[in-house]
C-alpha cells in the first residue's frame, strides 16, 4: 500500500543525505538537525545554536526579516525565498534560495530548511571526497533511477537495470509513468506520486513497479525532489529497495488468514469482510448458513478414516451446487453460502445431496443438513445480525427434526431485532440505574390484611418504551444480565422491608428468583452480604422460585445447600405458579418450601369448569395436608375470592386486592389496611 506523505516522516540520515545544505528546526526556532553540507558551507557547528533558541537568527538567518522568520517557524505552510543573503560564521555572505518544509522526525512536527546555493557558490572543495563516497555507497545498495522536470529518465544505476532487465540504451529518455505498471490503483498511485515531487516534497511508501517485460515487483520508494543547477530545474531522484519477496509473504500470510486450510473456502474472518463491502455497496443477496446435522456422531460412527474425506466430500458437493457463489466455512460442521440464488433453488441442494451421497467404503453416510436463508437487505442490514438470525433459524430448523433449509417469517426477524435491540438498551438501563420495583400486595383471605407485597421489576425505557418483565426477563436469563437485575432488586426490597419495618407495618417482601441466579455458587452469600448491607432482617424477606425452578434445583445440590443455608437465616421460600405441568413431588420434600402459589391460569378459569373447582380445590386440600401455605395468584373477581376461601386457601393476590404499585402507594394501602 503506498502511502503519501503531505507531512513526510525523516529522520537524521536522510537530512544528511541531501545534496543541499539542509538543517531541522523546531517551532521555537531551536536547530535539531544540522547537516554536513551546512556545515562545510557555513563553518557554523551544531553547538554553535546550542546556547539559546534564537542563535540562528542572530547568526545564518541574521539578515533575514522578522517577519519572514517567524513565518518559517509556524510551519504552517512549505515556503520558498528567492535571494536570501545567509551569513557565515566567518561573516561572509552567500546567496542562496532557501525552501522550507513541515516534515515529522519521531513524530514529532518539525521544519526542514534546505539552502539552495547561488551557483557561484558550489564549489566541489574537500567535501568532494565525501559526497563521493555517499553517492557510491546508495548507487550500490539502491536502485536509482532519476528524471528530469519532464518525468523523462536521464540516468540510472545497474542494480535498477539488474532488476527492471532495461538496457541503458533503451531506459533513457523513457518516461516516467513508464515504470508503473497501467492498471488504475497504480496509474492513481504514480500519479500521487509525481505531483508529490513536483511539490517539492519527498514521497515515500511502498510502490508497484513493471519490469521492461511487464512483469510486476514491489519497491519501497523514496522519492526525493532535487535542484540541479546545471538545467536550473528540478530532477527528481528515485531511491529504491525491491520489497517483492517481504510482500509475497506478507500475502501469503494473509491468505492463511483468510482461508480455511482445509477446504480452500474463505473464513469467517474473510466472510465478514465480504459481508460488509456487500453491504456497503448496498447489493441484494442471500445468506445461506448450513450446518450438517448431528456431525460429531457421524464422526464417531464412521471412524477416524472418514472425517477428513466426509468435509472434503461435502465442500465439493457444495462448490458444484452454488458454483459462482462465495463460500466460507465458519467452524468444523457449518457453512455460509452468499448467493443472489432464489430460495427454491438453495433448498434443492437437500436433494442433490441425496442423489450425491458421501461414502465411507461402498456404505452411503446418511447425511443431512439444517440450513437458514437469510435475505439482505430485506431480512437483516448488518453481518451480525444475519449471523444471529441464521442461529435462531437453524435452531427452529433442528428442533422440527432437521434436514430442511428454511426462511424465517418477516415476524420473527422483527423479533430478533427487537431482541438485540432489548439487549442493548437492557446494558444502559442497569448501567444508569433506569430500572424500578412495583410491589404487588397478597393479603390475608380472611382478614383482608396485607401479608407481604411481591417485588416486581419494572422498566420504562426512553427509547423502546415499557418493556414489560415477560419480556425483559427471558432475554436477562439468555444474556445472563439476569444476576444484574436480580442484585438490584433484592436491594431495593430489602431496603423497602426496612423502611416499611422502621413505619411500624408488618409487611413482608417477596423476590422472584430463577434457577439461572441460584446457578452462581455465591447466591446465597450475596444474598446475605446484602441483608446485612441494608441493615434488613432475613424473616422480612421471602424467595418465590417457580416450579421449573424446583425441577432443576432437586438435580443440583449447590443449590439445594445455598437455599437451606437462607432457610436457616429465617428467608423463607414459595412455590411459584404451582401447577404448570411439572407435577414431581419429589422437590417438596426436598426443598424448603412454606407457601404453594397457585398459578394464575387455574384461578382465571375458576368459575368456568367444575372440573377446575375440584382441581383447585384438590390443589388446597393437597398444601394444607403438606402444612403449607396455600396462596393463590391472579384473584380478580369477588367470586373467585369467595370460592377460595370456601376451599381453604390462606392468602390472594391479584387486580381484586391491587395491581402491582410503587412503594409510596404500596405505604398507603397498607396503612389503611389496618385501620
Ligand atoms: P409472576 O412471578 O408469576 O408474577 C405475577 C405476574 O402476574 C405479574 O406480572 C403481575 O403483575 C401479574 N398479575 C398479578 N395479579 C394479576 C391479576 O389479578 N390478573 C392478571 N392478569 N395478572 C396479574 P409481571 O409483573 O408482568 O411479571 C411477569 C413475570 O416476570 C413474573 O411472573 C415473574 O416470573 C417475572 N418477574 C418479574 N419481576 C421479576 C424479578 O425481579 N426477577 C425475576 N427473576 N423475575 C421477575
Ligand atoms: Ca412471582
Ligand atoms: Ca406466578
Amino acid at each position: 500500500m503506498s502511502q503519501e506523505n503531505t507531512n513526510m516522516a525523516i529522520d537524521e540520515k536522510l537530512v544528511n543525505l541531501s545534496p543541499f545544505p539542509s538543517f531541522v528546526l523546531n517551532q521555537n526556532g531551536e536547530v535539531l538537525i544540522w547537516n554536513d553540507l551546512s556545515k562545510s558551507y557555513f563553518g557554523y557547528e551544531m553547538e554553535d545554536f546550542s546556547m539559546n533558541a534564537s542563535a540562528l537568527k542572530e547568526s545564518l538567518l541574521s539578515s533575514l526579516s522578522q517577519e519572514a522568520y517567524q513565518s518559517i517557524l509556524s510551519g504552517k505552510e512549505s515556503l520558498r525565498f528567492e535571494k536570501v543573503q545567509l551569513v557565515t560564521k566567518a561573516d561572509t555572505m552567500i546567496d542562496s534560495t532557501m525552501i522550507t518544509t513541515h516534515v515529522t522526525v519521531n513524530n514529532q512536527p518539525l521544519i526542514l530548511v534546505t539552502c539552495i546555493l547561488d551557483e557561484s557558490y558550489t564549489r566541489m572543495d574537500d567535501s568532494t571526497q565525501s559526497l563521493k563516497d555517499l553517492i557510491n555507497g546508495l548507487y550500490s545498495s539502491y536502485m536509482v533511477v532519476t528524471v528530469d522536470a519532464e518525468g523523462l529518465i536521464i540516468n540510472c544505476n545497474t542494480n535498477f537495470l539488474n532488476t527492471s532487465h532495461w538496457t541503458p540504451k533503451r531506459v533513457l529518455g523513457k518516461t516516467f509513468w513508464q515504470l508503473f505498471p497501467d492498471h488504475e490503483t497504480s496509474m492513481k498511485a504514480t500519479d500521487t506520486i509525481w505531483k508529490t515531487i513536483n511539490s517539492g516534497q519527498i514521497w515515500e511508501g511502498e510502490a508497484e513497479k513493471i519490469t521492461k517485460d511487464g512483469a510486476p515487483y514491489w519497491v519501497y520508494l523514496t522519492a526525493i525532489p532535487t535542484y540541479s543547477p546545471n538545467t536550473k530545474n528540478y530532477e527528481f531522484v528515485l531511491f529504491e529497495k525491491d520489497i517483492t519477496n517481504e510482500r509475497k509473504m506478507k500475502q501469503q500470510l494473509e491468505k492463511i488468514a483468510y482461508i480455511d486450510p482445509e477446504t480452500g473456502l474463505m473464513n469467517a474472518h474473510r466472510l465478514e469482510q465480504i459481508v460488509n463491502e456487500m453491504i456497503h455497496e448496498k447489493r441484494h443477496f442471500s445468506f445461506v448458513y448450513i450446518s450438517i446435522d448431528k456431525y460429531y456422531t457421524i464422526k464417531e460412527l464412521h471412524n477416524n478414516r472418514m472425517e477428513d474425506n466426509l468435509i472434503a466430500e461435502f465442500t465439493k458437493r457444495m462448490k458444484i451446487y452454488f458454483q459462482d457463489s462465495e463460500m466460507a466455512r465458519i467452524n468444523e460442521h457449518e457453512f455460509v453460502v452468499i448467493t443472489p440464488l432464489g430460495e427454491w433453488f438453495t433448498q434443492g441442494f437437500l436433494t442433490y445431496l441425496k442423489q450425491n451421497p458421501i461414502y465411507t467404503g461402498n456404505v452411503a453416510v446418511p447425511i443431512s443438513i439444517s440450513g437458514g436463508i437469510t435475505r439482505s437487505p430485506q431480512d437483516q442490514s448488518t453481518f451480525p445480525h444475519l449471523m444471529k438470525a441464521s442461529l435462531a433459524t437453524i435452531a427452529n430448523v433442528r428442533e422440527a427434526g432437521g434436514d430442511n433449509i428454511v426462511s424465517l417469517s418477516n415476524a420473527t426477524h422483527k423479533a430478533i431485532n427487537r431482541k438485540s435491540i432489548v439487549e442493548k438498551r437492557l446494558l444502559l438501563a442497569l448501567d444508569q440505574q433506569n430500572l424500578k420495583v412495583f410491589y404487588q400486595p397478597q393479603v390475608d383471605i380472611q382478614t383482608g390484611k396485607i401479608l407481604a407485597v411481591e417485588a416486581l421489576v419494572r422498566w420504562e425505557d426512553d427509547e423502546i418504551g415499557v418493556v414489560k418483565p415477560e419480556e425483559l426477563i427471558p432475554i436477562a436469563e439468555e444474556t445472563g444480565l439476569i444476576n444484574n437485575i436480580g442484585s438490584f432488586v433484592i436491594e431495593e426490597a430489602c431496603k423497602q422491608a426496612v423502611k416499611w419495618h422502621k413505619d411500624g407495618l408488618d409487611l413482608k417482601v417477596t423476590i422472584n428468583l430463577s434457577v439461572r441466579e441460584f446457578r452462581d455458587k455465591n447466591m446465597a452469600k450475596s444474598i446475605l452480604s446484602t441483608l446485612e448491607s441494608t441493615h434488613c432482617p432475613a424473616n422480612l424477606i421471602q424467595i418465590e422460585i417457580t416450579e421449573k425452578f424446583a425441577l432443576e434445583a432437586e438435580a443440583e445440590t449447590s443449590i439445594i445447600k445455598q437455599m437451606r443455608q437462607l432457610e436457616d437465616e429465617g428467608i423463607v421460600f414459595i412455590l411459584d405458579d404451582f401447577g404448570t405441568g411439572y407435577a414431581s413431588f419429589r422437590y417438596m420434600q426436598l426443598l424448603p418450601i412454606e407457601t404453594l402459589k397457585i398459578d394464575q391460569t387455574f384461578i382465571h378459569s375458576l368459575l368456568q369448569s367444575e372440573k377446575t373447582q375440584r382441581l383447585i380445590h384438590g390443589m388446597v386440600q393437597f398444601g394444607k395436608s403438606m402444612n403449607l401455605t396455600v396462596l393463590a395468584e391472579g384473584v380478580e373477581t369477588k367470586e373467585q375470592r369467595q370460592l377460595l376461601q370456601e376451599y381453604g386457601c390462606d392468602a390472594i393476590q391479584g387486580y381484586l386486592i391491587s395491581k402491582p404499585e410503587s412503594a409510596n402507594v404500596i405505604t398507603q394501602l397498607a396503612l389503611n389496611s389496618i385501620k
